[in-house]
């Protein structure tokens, strides 16, 4: 579903991505790790199309994201939606408009219809009754489920989550992980995830891309990357940080 092929991003002087070649599958749960720096969220941000590439094709679902033209990439954009570490609600809309702004002004539903179902995406994430409150009046675990139903309301193939626990209280963060896993079981949405959180990564993902120095250096299955890592790089990267 998704493809980057030989996808090079600089910045200045500083190669972030160099090269970089992987694929993920339909319906995958895949997580990237690696150290800090190393490029994560920039492929997240291409993904996005937040940031361009300097060389390489990246394709989602067989369209070309780079290089494309403007109509080919609002298409390709419609299915993929973000959640971000900051959650970036708007702050000047309800919840439940929140939830309804982009499936009214993008995708053209009607406002009955994307508020019906904004409202059973509010009761998934537990918070049918906080339609009215407004992003402030939130906990920031509240807020972060709020952002990820409002990613489900565009009903996107993809879902791309860049780091969505490091902005929240230790305490909050078993919920949203929760939530996340729920989702990943229960739809057949394909899954990028950029995580710090190791055993967010065992749990919800089926494969894990180690990543260091602009290149996927090491893939597999939770198991085979947690239990037996093969690159040494790998082995410290977990070493230091489990
Ligand atoms: P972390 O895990 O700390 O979030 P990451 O692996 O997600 O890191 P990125 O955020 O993708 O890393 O950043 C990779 C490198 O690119 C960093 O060194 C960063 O300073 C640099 N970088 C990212 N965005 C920009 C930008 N807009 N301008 C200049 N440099 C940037």
């Amino acid at each position: 579903l998704i493809r980057f092929e030989n996808v090079t991003k600089r910045f200045g002087e500083q190669t972030v991505l160099d090269g970089l070649d992987f694929s993920v599958d339909t319906g995958r749960h895949v997580t990237l790790i690696g150290p800090s720096g190393s490029g994560k969220t920039t492929i997240l941000r291409l993904l996005m199309t937040l940031t361009k590439p300097d060389e390489g094709t990246i394709t989602v679902g067989g369209q070309k994201l780079f290089p494309a033209d403007e109509k080919q990439v609002r298409e390709v954009r419609r299915n993929i939606g973000m959640v971000f570490q900051q959650f970036n609600l708007f702050p000047n809309m309800s919840v439940l408009r929140n939830l309804t702004e982009a499936p009214v002004t993008v995708l053209g539903l009607g406002k009955d219809e994307a508020e019906a179902r904004a409202r059973e995406l509010l009761d998934l994430v537990g918070l049918a009754d906080k339609c009215d409150a407004y992003p402030t009046q939130l906990s920031g675990g509240q807020q972060q489920r709020v952002a990820i139903a409002r990613a489900l309301a565009m009903r996107p193939q993809v879902l791309l989550l860049d780091e969505v626990t490091s902005a929240l209280d230790p305490e909050l963060v078993a919920g949203v992980l929760d939530l996340l896993r729920d989702i990943a079981r229960t739809t057949d949405i394909t899954m990028l995830c950029v995580t710090h959180e190791m055993n967010f990564a065992r749990d919800i993902s089926d494969q894990v891309l180690m990543f260091d120095s602009g290149q996927v250096i090491e893939s597999g299955s939770p198991e085979k990357i947690f239990g037996e890592p093969e690159h040494e790089r790998t082995r410290e990267f977990l070493g230091a940080v489990l």
